[in-house]
């Protein structure tokens, strides 16, 4: 029997598991053009020595609502990337649950699918093309995923 792993961490996982890294580094990319919340702003205007998301409360959960999220953390860990799919290795959930079994291609092709489902409901083909020079220029470790989506 194959097993089943889910693509995304859930809120538990990310709070509890991972203690919320993503949201402390302060690298929240935001894309030309993307509207987000006052809340957003008003929480997270760059200040000196600052460097957890001021979006992420007590319990390591964010407080703002998905819609009004930037992008960028609605869609990580995943981004596309031409006709495959990166994974950033900085994720918790991706070095630890998703590259250990990705080697299956059951496992492989549904994580592809799924993850490029969702990427093409959030995003518009500009977003996307903005996201992949983003990641032409950034320095880290990725995981390429590429599959069938049939
Ligand atoms: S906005 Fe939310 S998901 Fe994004 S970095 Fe801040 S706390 Fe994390
Ligand atoms: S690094 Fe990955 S597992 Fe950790 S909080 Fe972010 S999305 Fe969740």
């Amino acid at each position: 029997m194959v097993q089943v792993i889910k693509p995304y961490p859930d809120a538990w996982y990310c709070s509890k598991v991972c203690g919320s890294r993503c949201c402390k580094v302060a690298d929240v990319w935001t894309l030309q053009g993307e509207e987000l919340s006052y809340e957003f702003w008003k929480a997270n205007y760059p200040r000196l020595g600052k460097s957890t998301c001021g979006c992420l409360d007590e319990n390591g959960l964010c407080i703002v609502h998905d819609a009004h999220r930037p992008l960028i953390c609605r869609i990580f860990p995943y981004f596309r990337f031409e006709d495959a799919v990166l994974a950033s290795l900085s994720c918790k959930y991706v070095s630890e649950v998703i590259l250990p079994s990705i080697n299956s291609h059951i496992i492989r092709d549904s994580l592809f699918r799924e993850v490029l489902e969702y990427i093409d409901c959030e995003c518009s083909g500009d977003r996307v093309r903005q996201i992949e020079q983003r990641l032409r220029e950034c320095k880290g470790l990725f995981l390429l995923i590429r599959g069938n989506r049939d």
